[in-house]
């Protein structure tokens, strides 16, 4: 038997996703940046929503919690050190999230680099797979703008999600897949991995079903920017700075500058 919680998208906005996760009649969500589509989701499924998680401070990860707030007294998990009206569980890299009513214990992972503190919720048991809810800091062929943090920063942080198991599933927050492959293809025109993927990922638009989950073992092989080692990568890095770049974070910088202008 299944005792397992299911993970729904629910879209917002033009291209983020909210994820539910929901087991017998209780659901708690991720990033809910507009309460209309979790409301309307669970009033759908007569679900009663018991905890709020957010990743980082942006408007469209946390702007629908106060009006879910008005119809659930739930806790609201987040970053401490982020400005989160409504925060009530501040927490930091190390810190579990134990959830009774799905059986499940998040791992909190910092992840600091698109806002300061930045953090990921992490199962590693979900599904015999494991489950990463990674906010705008990996996202399936791409990772998230630097706005706070330094590029430095954000590969450590990529770096450590990308040590997870590759059976991981990788829930991220925006549906960018698409045009993330058309740059990772500039990036990397010849690797195989990667035009599969970009002719699956296409395919899927096309039919308007969701990009993700990934999991880390395609992002692995064809995520530019968990790629720092990569000839084609370090090449394509040289190439675009015109300067010989040797270490991991230069390779890195040199990438997210040119994904920023692409
Ligand atoms: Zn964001
Ligand atoms: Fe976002």
């Amino acid at each position: 038997m299944d005792t397992d919680y299911a993970i729904v998208p629910l879209p917002a906005f033009n291209d983020n996703y909210i994820w539910l996760i929901r087991r017998g009649d209780q659901a708690a969500v991720v990033d809910p940046g507009d309460a209309a589509p979790v409301l309307e989701y669970l009033e759908r499924n007569h679900l009663n929503l018991c905890a709020i998680l957010a990743t980082h401070h942006h408007g469209d990860h946390v702007g629908g919690i106060p009006d879910l707030l008005e119809q659930f007294e739930v806790p609201v998990f987040g970053p401490a050190g982020e400005p989160i009206e409504d925060l009530t569980q501040s927490l930091m890299d190390g810190d579990h999230v134990e959830l009774a009513q799905f059986g499940v214990d998040f791992e909190v992972i910092a992840v600091p680099g698109h806002t300061r503190a930045h953090i990921a919720y992490y199962d590693r048991n979900h599904s015999s797979c494991g489950a990463l809810f990674c906010g705008d800091t990996l996202f399936a062929c791409g990772c998230g703008r630097i706005f706070e943090g330094t590029p430095v920063q954000m590969r450590h942080s990529l770096a450590r999600l990308a040590a997870l198991p590759g059976t991981t599933k990788i829930y991220c927050a925006h549906e960018y897949t698409l045009s993330n492959c058309r740059f990772a293809l500039a990036v990397e025109p010849d690797n195989a991995a990667l035009q599969k993927r970009a002719e699956e990922v296409s395919r899927l638009r096309n039919e308007n079903q969701p990009t993700v989950p990934s999991t880390m073992a395609t992002e692995r092989n064809v995520n530019p920017f968990l790629r720092w080692e990569a000839p084609a990568v370090i090449e394509a890095a040289q190439r675009i700075s015109g300067k010989p770049l040797t270490q991991p974070d230069e390779v890195f910088t040199a990438i997210r500058e040119w994904k920023n202008r692409f």
